[in-house]
């Protein structure tokens, strides 16, 4: 059984790409005594199974940022507003009648997003995209009592609102990519003994500001297999062709990258395995030939990586509404467990 409970606590909290402490606590409460933790300096958590076995073992290292996209502090002027930027890309549509928090030293603040109204926008204003430059945060705070709580650099979330859609469809703002590090703790909760086989699980962190956290792991020790797990485009709602993305359906499987950010032969390992299992798998060469994940990083290390990207089917992408299958969660959790069965 999926721990559901678990993907809602882990949607719902605040981890902003560059602080997401909170996020990584919550995931090495959820794994410790299970693995061996570590944490490295730009705050990657590693959970490994088998840490005493590397020199004999295959070393499979199982990859997935915990970051989300949000915002920072960047201004706080004389009547209280607070001014932000983006951490990551942010749809600025989406901003506009929203609630967030702002993580202050002492707990969250709530505030929504304002803006001009529409009746007193001239000309092209009422055309143009909204960005954080034509926003800011209102708390219903005075200006004394927020500079005494907020500070220039405070990471800002949109609000936990995490809900159950239908039977099978679940949406938040953190989809991209908590559903990742929810994958990792049940692959680790469902795993059984594993012997000759080092399994290291990261929680990156910094994926949406340029794919830093797995950068640094990337540098760090030496792995045969990589697998990176992250949100999928899907092409299923209207105006996304699959001529793009390929045809990805929510619900219809695991995602299994094909381009030159992975490993040829892996990537035929993984669709054997699929078929022999009969897990569904659904084949994207993602919307560019390299980058976008951390895949790319962890190839780029040593002398090159064997890698593979699963992904799970998102809509709505970087949005406070993206929008994931709990089937494919499911597949995902299998498939991977038969992969590090059979390596
Ligand atoms: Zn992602």
């Amino acid at each position: 059984m999926m721990d559901i409970d678990f993907l809602f606590q882990l949607l719902n909290e605040s981890g902003v790409s560059g602080n997401e402490v909170s996020v990584l606590n919550l995931c090495r409460e959820k794994v410790a005594g299970k693995c061996e933790i570590s944490n490295d300096r730009i705050g990657n958590l590693y959970a490994k199974i088998n840490s005493n076995e590397s020199a004999i073992a295959t070393r499979i290292l199982i990859e997935a940022h915990i970051d989300e996209i949000g915002f920072q502090v960047t201004y706080i002027d004389n009547d209280g507003y607070v001014y932000i930027r983006p951490c990551g890309g942010i749809d600025g549509a989406t901003l506009i009648g929203s609630f967030v928090e702002i993580q202050c030293r002492y707990g969250s603040l709530t505030g929504v997003v304002g803006r001009k109204p529409v009746h007193l926008m001239k000309g092209d204003e009422k055309n143009k995209l909204p960005d954080c430059d034509s926003v800011w945060i209102d708390t219903g705070l005075d200006a004394n009592t927020i500079k005494k709580k907020v500070r220039i650099g405070d990471y800002v979330s949109f609000n936990p609102n995490a809900h159950l859609l239908g039977e099978m469809r679940v949406t938040s703002k953190a989809i991209d990519n908590r559903v990742g590090a929810f994958i990792l703790t049940q692959i680790i909760d469902k795993l059984s003994t594993i012997y000759n086989k080092q399994i290291t699980f990261a929680f990156t962190t910094q994926e949406e500001l340029g794919c830093k956290g797995g950068a640094v792991v990337a540098c760090g020790e030496p792995y045969d297999y990589v697998i990176c797990i992250d949100a999928a485009f899907s092409s299923d709602v209207p105006d996304i062709s699959p001529r793009v993305v390929g045809d990805i359906r929510l619900g219809e499987g695991a995602v299994v990258y094909r381009n030159g950010d992975v490993d040829r032969n892996f990537v035929e390992q993984i669709l054997s395995v699929a078929q022999n299992h009969n897990l569904k798998i659904q084949l994207s060469a993602n919307y560019a030939a390299s980058g976008g994940t951390n895949t790319r990083n962890m190839q780029l290390t040593g002398t090159g990586n064997i890698t593979a990207t699963i992904g799970y089917p998102v809509r709505y992408m970087h949005t406070p509404v993206s929008m994931a299958d709990l089937r494919d969660i499911d597949t995902i959790v299998n498939l991977i467990i038969r992969i590090l069965e059979e390596l």
